[in-house]
């Protein structure tokens, strides 16, 4: 980073539950292996209204939410050797880890034992705290930043940064593919990510959703079945009908109800992180031999195998473009699941 930028534009809450508001935010140095990106999208995450309103607990403010990071590489420390001036790129959920344990030695950083370095609300190794993509500028060491292709524009590639990967990640896992049968659990952010992938990846997709509101777009992008959750028919009719369900449902969901619906040796895959527990009955498991699974985004290796699936499968987030000081508003609008899919911020308005 040239030594006059030490701060730069962003959005950050003051404090839980504050609304966001412009502020500055110091970035450190362009380090040896380090790349200075000029952020042109923000996607807004339903786990940035999480923490900015402190639902997971421990949140360290002032915070600048945002780990859907697109840009283009503005400047490079002399070891960088994976990006020039000029890259598209992108930026998730993590910034560094320990990189020796035996996760991150097999591209599982988000499963560092020592813990990842957050892209925000969390401490870097020197013990400064990380602010995330709701900014101007940021500076991330090259291992932990993905080229994104040039077949995906960069507004609608910056939620693939998490949206993407956490649904990528599992449907890999869990095999979804031809012949398998996949239900997507709440048509959001992740939700319709996961529509997309799983389609593309060749399972039958089926929508779960609160309501039939959003049936149209959902057999648009990808799913063959759409049924309402709200109505408990949907439960005795499709009872035993699925080898794997993922759940990107940011509330608690009675477990229980869910886990009938797999076929026998089938699996329940949670990637939602409501701030509540939830309950769970032991035999919804063991009869039928199911498997209750969670996961949390992608290895950085696996993200930018994502992304080139994307680009192979012309897939990319269908997003609201906002300015940032609309945030708050998108916020609630997230809240109150009226987002069609993904809010994303014109970080030109920062
Ligand atoms: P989102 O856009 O708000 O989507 C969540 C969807 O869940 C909503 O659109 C809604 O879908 C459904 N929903 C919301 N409240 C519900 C309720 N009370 N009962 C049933 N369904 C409900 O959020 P997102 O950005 O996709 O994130 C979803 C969750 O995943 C959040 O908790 C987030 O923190 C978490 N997350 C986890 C990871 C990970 O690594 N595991 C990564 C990113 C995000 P319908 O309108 O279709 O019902
Ligand atoms: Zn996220
Ligand atoms: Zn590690």
């Amino acid at each position: 980073m040239t030594e006059q930028i030490t701060t730069v534009s962003a959005y950050a809450a003051p404090a839980a539950n504050a609304p966001l508001e412009r502020t500055t935010v110091p970035r450190r140095a362009v380090g040896e292996f380090d790349v200075l990106i000029d952020i042109k999208y923000a996607g807004i995450c339903h786990s940035d209204i999480h923490q900015a309103r402190d639902g997971w607990g421990e949140g360290i403010f002032p915070m600048v939410p945002g780990h859907e990071i697109a840009g283009v590489v503005a400047e490079v420390g002399p070891g960088v050797t994976k990006f020039a001036v000029g890259d598209r790129v992108g930026v998730g959920c993590m910034v560094d880890s320990c990189r020796e344990c035996d996760n991150c030695k097999a591209g599982l950083e988000q499963y560092c034992v020592r813990g990842n370095v957050p892209t925000y609300n969390g401490l870097d190794h020197s013990g400064e705290p990380t602010y995330g993509g709701y900014s101007t500028h940021i500076v991330v060491d090259e291992a932990f930043t993905v080229g994104i292709p040039e077949g995906i524009s960069l507004d609608v590639a910056a939620p693939l940064l998490c949206a993407g990967i956490t649904t990528y990640s599992p449907l890999k896992r869990f095999h979804a593919g031809p012949g398998k049968k996949v239900a997507v659990v709440g048509l959001g952010g992740l939700g319709h990510m996961a529509v997309k992938i799983a389609h593309a990846l060749g399972a039958e997709v089926t929508v779960l959703s609160q309501s039939l509101r959003k049936k149209d777009d959902g057999l648009r992008l990808g799913a063959e079945h759409y049924y309402a959750t709200s109505d408990d028919a949907t439960f005795e009719q499709l009872a035993g009908s699925f080898d794997m369900i993922l759940s990107t449902v940011s509330a608690p969901l009675p477990l229980d109800k869910y886990l009938g619906l797999l076929r026998s040796e089938g699996a329940f895959v949670n990637v939602g992180a409501p701030e509540e527990p939830v309950s769970l009955n032991l035999f919804s498991v063991i009869g039928g031999g199911k498997t209750l699974a969670g996961s949390m985004i992608g290895g950085i290796a696996e993200t930018q195998e994502m992304l080139d699936f994307c680009a192979e499968h012309g897939l990319g987030s269908e997003i609201e473009l906002i300015r940032a000081e609309q945030v708050n508003e998108a916020y609630e609008r997230v809240l109150a699941s009226d987002v069609r899919y993904r809010f994303v911020i014109d970080a030109a308005t920062i």
